[in-house]
């Protein structure tokens, strides 16, 4: 059958996992890369497609000097206000659902890794996701990456880990998982097994 879409692979994992480290040597091998985090920040940038939308629905003590989404001052109102939280999510999932969409149509990679973090918990990529690829490692393992990339406590992270699909329910979301517990190396060798294996899957599903 005749699709204009390519053959997507969602690609999750906790934070910490290595789902970045896994992307970029994905979209080094060739695959189009389409990250919806990247989309999230490119939104709330300067001059982002959510900017206006932000500023009417929160004031404009919300926008910095820059003209982009004042995290703090976001972050410290969500704090305060749970309901601020999700009328900012109200914004800024759907335009970031259309825009994912949208790259995904225009990519021109033989497929597409869609990077969604929270792909297990949200229906929406899932179905999109012609299979799902999970980044897996210990949660010790998780805490450790965290702590030394971002210097947070462990309680923070682990805060940030138990508001995230337990690692459980991702492996059981998952068609491929990639260990991530061992080195750099271990992981870019998975990578390439797979990479292998979307391409003869995207190829099969080609006019
Ligand atoms: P995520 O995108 O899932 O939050 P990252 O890819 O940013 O995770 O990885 C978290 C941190 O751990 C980063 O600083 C990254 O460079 C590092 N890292 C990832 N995988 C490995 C690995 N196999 N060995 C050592 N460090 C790693």
């Amino acid at each position: 059958m005749h699709s204009s879409l390519p053959y997507i692979v969602g690609l999750t994992g906790g934070i910490g996992s290595g789902k970045s480290a896994a992307t970029a040597r994905f979209a080094a091998l060739g695959a189009s890369v389409v990250d919806t985090d990247l989309i999230a920040h490119a939104l709330t940038a300067p001059g982002g497609a959510a900017i206006d939308a932000i500023r009417r629905a929160f004031g404009a003590g919300m926008i910095a000097a820059d003209g982009s989404l004042d995290r703090a001052a976001m972050r410290a109102l969500a704090f305060a206000h749970p309901d601020a939280r999700r009328e900012l999510e109200a914004i800024l999932h759907p335009m970031i659902r259309d825009e994912s969409a949208r790259q995904c149509r225009q990519a021109s990679g033989p497929y597409v890794i869609l990077a969604v973090p929270l792909l297990v918990e949200s229906g929406t990529y899932r179905e999109r996701c012609d299979r799902i690829c999970v980044v897996d490692c210990p949660e010790a393992v998780q805490v450790a990456r965290v702590r030394a990339r971002n210097g947070l406590a462990e309680e923070q992270i682990r805060a940030i880990m138990a508001a995230q699909a337990s690692r459980a329910q991702r492996l059981a979301a998952a068609d491929d998982v990639i260990d991530n517990g061992g080195s750099l190396a271990e992981l870019e060798a998975q990578v390439e097994r797979l990479h292998a294996s979307y391409l003869a899957a995207a190829d099969g599903i080609g006019d």
